[in-house]
């Protein structure tokens, strides 16, 4: 085979591993964009939480500033009773009093649903801000996580790289564009492999003439259908026929 297509398969393994690699790199940020995403969804349900709890305890001074008020016009009410003569005012005042304290005992349960509500808000927003710690945990390991990783996989890049420069130092400059401009336009895959006649970059039979040109290693030649410069590494090896003897004992 000739020297610069060995390069070139070669350069097609490493490129093949560096932009793999480069890929893995890209996809690490996503995953700690996705746990930092799920710590402030956890975050901004705390603070409803606390929102609606303050709005609980707000709703709970208000009724019980009513009971207090409701109470006072009692106590009000009942002292004037002593002074008042009439009968008819009597009655009129003992059914204000009664109206009232109807009033104050309504205010009084819905204190309590307001207490009970509070309650259960409380906790759920404790439930709330232990699963917001658990993220913070979860947030905290996969940064580090991707740090150690990115820094790895840059250090892999890095070396690929060289590598690779030193590859293309290998393959002459024209050979190296033709390479690079067959790579863009073919999903990474310039170079293909040629078996019983098909290449296996687009499945097409290429050239007979051209199958025996290849075979003899002496010139690069590239697939008439996608293009793809070719390269034969010999035909896999056929099944080994059966020893005459065993087949015939089988026959028989
Ligand atoms: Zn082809």
């Amino acid at each position: 085979m000739l020297p610069e297509l060995q390069a070139l398969i070669e350069l097609q393994e490493l490129d093949k591993e560096i932009s793999g690699v480069q890929q893995a790199l890209t996809r690490l940020p996503q995953e700690l964009t996705e746990v930092r995403q799920l710590l402030a969804d956890l975050t901004a349900a705390v603070e409803a939480k606390e929102g609606e709890l303050e709005e609980l305890r707000r709703r709970r001074r208000e009724l019980e500033a009513e009971v207090a008020d409701l109470e006072a016009g009692i106590l009000a009410s009942r002292q004037r009773l002593m002074e008042i003569k009439s009968n008819i005012e009597y009655k009129a005042m003992l059914k204000e009093i009664a109206f009232k304290e109807d009033q104050r005992d309504q205010k009084e349960t819905l204190v309590l649903e307001v207490l009970e509500q509070l309650e259960a808000g409380q906790q759920e927003l404790a439930a709330l801000k232990e699963r917001r710690a658990e993220q913070e945990a979860v947030v905290q390991r996969v940064s580090g996580a991707v740090a150690e990783e990115s820094t790895r996989l840059e250090a892999e890049v890095a070396a690929l790289e060289a590598k690779r420069q030193a590859l293309r130092q290998a393959v002459p400059a024209a050979l190296l564009k033709r390479y690079e401009f067959i790579r863009s336009r073919r999903n990474g895959n310039a170079i293909a492999e040629v078996q019983e006649g098909v290449c296996l970059g687009c499945h097409m039979n290429i050239l007979p003439q051209q199958f025996i040109d290849l075979q003899k290693g002496e010139e690069l030649l590239q697939c008439p259908h996608c293009q793809r410069i070719l390269y034969w590494l010999g035909e896999p090896e056929e099944e080994q026929p059966e020893p005459k003897t065993k087949a015939a004992s089988r026959s028989a």
